[in-house]
């Protein structure tokens, strides 16, 4: 492609609203653009990155043995009231009604399209074992999109729903799927960790999580130093506590119940869970100063929460649903924080507010009112999460009994052993070898594309831009004659350029009237993998040849570059 003739919408400044590195490069790359909060436009560079994730994923899913199929983004309520979850998805689901009053919902995930598709054409166990995917833009009202690609409300998933007469076969599947995940991640040049997970909102016993490690990583993970065990805190399981990390639960619990000063012992009794479920009890509190408390408290482990009484005992302004095993107290902090949320989002939410008054911005005591220029350590004292402190405390793998290592990490895939949840509820069934109706053993396999390619530039970046993964990026080479006016290393560029070309290299002639230097910040940024540069060493017959992950430059004879570079 003549880059002339591409659209191609770099920026010199970061969006305002970015925060992380993935959102911030890929606005200024031009590769997507916002169109509403979460909903965002694949420009052309960006799009050929999307579709090579999908690329990548589509070729090992269809070497595992799964078959692609497209299911419709719009689903009528009448499959989710089957399953049971119309009523309990919440506002996360979008929902709206047809011209006939008839409901439905923007699919945040498929199984229930899938289950009734299967419950319509697998009769026998001889149709079985049978994965199906598809990859497609899916919807999630998310409580706070952000991050650009890595938080959207409408992001495209690659999801897999694997239907089977015996457990023995759900594992099977659940291994090849876990195998295919890694090569997967392996091919988009992924740095990534397997850890136990949390089923959340799909349900189901087992699960696992693909963690592509960066700092940025919106969940907090423990591993092992010594062993392979790590998990999502959300799914972690430790060794029996030792007294320091009792110790510290006891001091996060008498913190953050000021002025009552309830003790994890009352608080455990209260709740008739035994002390040792509270330890984690703490997850995210900070203090502003001694006047201004603002504090966040979750409970996790707690199973049967009485909410009113809670509240009362705790003096909570907000007590999350039972489901979730959670309570949350927040004190003077902006109204805006507080709602009905899960367990997730709550953590999302304690996370902003710590994100937020590090950032000199911090909600008073006041409705609407916020303090500014506020600096952390300066005007207040910031704490670290207990996830990290009870790690750093000394809590203990459950296999080997080292201590934890406090990690964070990006969710790109998540897999699922999901059972006959779905199949029965929906009465989906096969005939066994004896006739007999068997409701489908389930699994459901999950990969965020778009979340997939903004962490691979949370990994593959520098000061210049973007240095992404060969596999995913846009281009692989691009030809600049460092002065279009010269005719000479027209000629030559626009020859090595269809040499390229008719070798089957994805690649770029930076053909526009610029000066050499915003052409090269502009592949820099864009992170195309390698340039030509055909500039003053052309009178010696030589042409400049860059990787974009190097910082040395080659000098090719001209005559031969591209077979060089081929
Ligand atoms: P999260 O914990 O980040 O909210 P999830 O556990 O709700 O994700 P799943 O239901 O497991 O997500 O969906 C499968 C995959 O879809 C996730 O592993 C992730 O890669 C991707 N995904 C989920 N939500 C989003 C989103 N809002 N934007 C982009 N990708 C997403
Ligand atoms: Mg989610
Ligand atoms: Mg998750
Ligand atoms: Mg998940």
């Amino acid at each position: 492609m003549r880059i002339s003739k591409l659209l191609m919408p770099t920026l010199r400044e970061d969006p305002s609203d970015a925060e992380v590195i993935s959102h911030k490069l890929l606005v200024r790359a031009g590769l997507i653009q916002k169109t509403a909060v979460g909903i965002y436009n694949y420009l052309p560079f960006g799009y050929r990155v999307i579709r090579k994730v999908e690329n990548i994923i589509r070729a090992e899913m269809n070497r595992a043995g799964a078959q692609e199929v497209l299911l419709p983004a719009v689903v009528p309520a009448e499959l989710w009231r089957e399953s049971g979850r119309w009523a309990k998805y919440g506002k996360e689901l979008l929902r709206f009604k047809d011209r006939k009053e008839a409901e439905y919902c923007l699919g945040p995930t498929h199984e229930e399209v899938i289950t009734a598709l299967a419950r319509a054409f697998v009769h026998s166990y001889k149709q079985l074992p049978l994965n199906l995917y598809q990859i497609q833009t899916k919807f999630r009202d998310e409580l706070r999109p952000r991050f650009g690609l890595m938080r959207g409300r409408e992001f495209i998933m690659k999801d897999a729903y694997s239907f089977h007469a015996t457990q023995e076969s759900l594992d099977a599947e659940y291994q090849n799927m876990r195998e295919t995940y890694c090569r997967i991640f392996a091919a988009c040049g992924l740095q990534y960790k397997v850890v136990q997970a949390d089923s959340g909102n799909i349900g189901g016993s087992v699960s696992q999580e693909f963690m592509v490690l960066a700092e940025n990583g919106e969940d907090a993970l423990l591993a092992c130093p010594q062993c392979a065990y790590s998990a999502n805190v959300e799914a972690a399981v430790s060794a029996p506590p030792d007294s320091r990390i009792v110790a510290a639960a006891q001091e996060a619990v008498r913190e953050v119940s000021t002025p009552d000063k309830k003790t994890i012992e009352e608080v455990s009794v209260f709740l008739k869970t035994p002390p040792e479920n509270l330890l984690k009890t703490l997850v995210y509190y900070y203090k502003v100063n001694e006047k201004e408390n603002h504090i966040v408290v979750l409970l996790r482990g707690c199973d049967q929460l009485n909410e009113v009484k809670l509240k009362n005992y705790l003096q909570a302004d907000l007590i999350l649903p039972a489901e979730d095993s959670a309570v949350v107290k927040i004190t003077g902090v902006e109204p805006g924080f507080c709602g009905p949320v899960g367990l997730k989002n709550v953590r999302i939410i304690a996370d902003e507010l710590v994100k937020t008054i590090s950032s000199g911005v911090t909600g008073a005591n006041k409705k609407d009112t916020h303090l500014l220029n506020v600096a952390p350590g300066r005007d207040f004292e910031l704490k670290e999460t207990a996830d990290l402190r009870l790690a750093q405390a000394g809590e203990k793998c459950p296999h080997c009994g080292a201590p934890l290592q406090a990690i964070r990490g990006i969710e790109v895939g998540h897999i699922f052993k999901l059972g006959t949840k779905y199949s029965e509820a929906m009465q989906a069934v096969y005939l066994d070898q004896n006739g007999a109706a068997k409701p489908f053993i389930m699994g459901c396999y999950g990969i965020g594309v778009g979340r997939t390619a903004a962490a691979a530039v949370e990994q593959h970046f520098d000061a210049n831009g973007i240095v992404w993964p060969p596999a995913l990026a846009p281009y692989h080479c691009v030809v600049i004659p460092a002065n279009v006016q010269e005719s000479a290393q027209m000629i030559t560029a626009e020859k090595i350029y269809q040499e390229l070309l008719a070798a089957g290299v994805e690649v770029l002639l930076d053909d526009r009237e610029e000066r050499i230097g915003v052409k090269l910040k502009d592949m820099e940024l864009i992170g195309i993998s390698s340039r030509v540069v055909i500039g003053k060493a052309l009178a010696e017959g030589k042409v400049e040849f860059r990787l974009r992950s190097s910082a040395d430059n080659e000098l090719l004879p001209a005559d031969s570059a591209a077979q060089t570079i081929l």
